[in-house]
């Protein structure tokens, strides 16, 4: 079959959507996915570019710089200040109408998520969302150097290989967590700043601040060191709540399953799991989680699990290094009062 959008010129190179978080540093899910881009450019034998839309963006450069793309396009404004879909996609577009990237890929965030589902339909291309692989495979049929993006499908039962081998860019979005960030020193970045005005406002909206986040960890759930995570056998949100003093006591941090979420007990930025957040601390505890594959699937790279559950058979209790056939919320509290005591004595 004839590409749908490929006329004439060739599509080359690897981007990467380099976002801002909440205006003051660098998305570690972007730097995690320029790491994995430079590998996936060094595959191809094109070139890496990464892109920053940000107030001050020269602020950023130094730090993206070391993970090795081999250009940085940058704009600087007042007006790039917060993500505004009224500006970044229009902004981002004239960019691969110019420059024709193959491969575009963006973080899993709200701006992620808002801005490459505008892009692939005004490009008439495909992007699958929430990928856990990228990597670069010939297909028979195909044909070669296309982006093989797979990403869990039939509620996490299944892995889904995607394709996009008939339009360009080939897009993705990946969540943070999945792909480990490294510097490479190897690479000379090129610079490039683009010329940008902003657009008068329409009148309609006016941006006067960045929606706060609720309830977000102090340190990123993908970066915890130790995670207590609670799911619905914890009871109540009372009980839940108790989970954030055990965590301020361990060091670490408080996490989810989709039951807390949907309670109400805690905000979405907690929940791991495949529509949340992909997770590697060196210690997992879960109170009262069942261990549904949704869930656990982002939880295996835990270097030691324990399970807290009055089912000793629970499929969280199965993959454990520890497990405790108690009252979650119990034994929250007597865990409480005695590291509590450790710490006074
Ligand atoms: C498409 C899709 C995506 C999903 N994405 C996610 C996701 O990202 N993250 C996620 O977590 N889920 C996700 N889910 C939901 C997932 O399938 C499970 O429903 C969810 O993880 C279960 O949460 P839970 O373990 O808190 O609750 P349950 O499965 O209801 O388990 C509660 C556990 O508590 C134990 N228990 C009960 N009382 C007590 C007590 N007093 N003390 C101790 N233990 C007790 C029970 O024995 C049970 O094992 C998704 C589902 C679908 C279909």
């Amino acid at each position: 079959m004839k590409d749908a959008n490929i006329t004439g010129g060739e599509h080359r190179d690897i981007w990467v959507f380099a976002e801002i978080q909440d205006h003051e540093r660098v998305l570690e899910g972007a730097l995690e996915l320029i790491t994995r881009g430079r590998e996936l450019a060094d595959a191809l034998g094109e070139r890496l570019c990464a892109l920053i839309f940000a107030l001050n963006a020269e602020e950023y450069l130094p730090l993206i710089e070391r993970h090795g793309p081999d250009i940085i396009m940058y704009a600087s404004d007042p007006a790039l200040k917060h993500y505004d879909d009224r500006i970044i996609p229009d902004l981002f577009a004239g960019l691969i109408a110019e420059h024709r990237p193959s491969i575009v890929l963006f973080p899993s965030t709200e701006a992620g998520s808002d801005l490459a589902p505008r892009l692939a339909a005004r490009f008439g291309t495909g992007l699958t969302a929430h990928c856990t692989g990228l990597s670069i495979a010939d297909h028979p049929e195909y044909g070669k150097n296309l982006l093989l993006m797979e990403r869990p499908a039939y509620g996490g039962n299944a892995i889904a290989a995607v394709m996009c081998p008939h339009a360009r860019p080939q897009m993705a979005t990946v969540r943070q967590g999945v792909f480990e960030k490294r510097e490479r020193t190897d690479v000379k970045t090129e610079i490039v700043k683009l010329s940008f005005s902003a657009p008068g406002s329409d009148g309609r909206i006016e941006s006067l601040q960045a929606p706060l986040r609720r309830d977000r960890p102090a340190v990123p759930l993908e970066q915890a060191r130790v995670i207590v995570a609670g799911g619905r056998g914890l009871g109540s949100k009372k009980n839940f709540d108790r989970l954030y003093e055990l965590a301020s006591l361990l060091g670490g941090e408080t996490g989810a399953t989709r039951v807390p979420v949907f309670n109400r007990w805690c905000g979405e930025e907690r929940m791991i799991g495949q529509t949340g957040r992909t997770v590697r601390p060196r210690l997992y505890i879960g109170f009262g989680v069942s261990g549904q594959i949704q869930h656990t699937a982002s939880i295996v790279e835990s270097e030691i699990i324990v399970s807290i559950n009055t089912d000793p058979e629970s499929p969280l209790a199965e993959m454990s290094d520890y497990v405790v056939t108690d009252d979650a919320a119990a034994l929250l509290e007597a865990l409480i009062a005695r590291l509590k005591t450790e710490k006074q004595s």
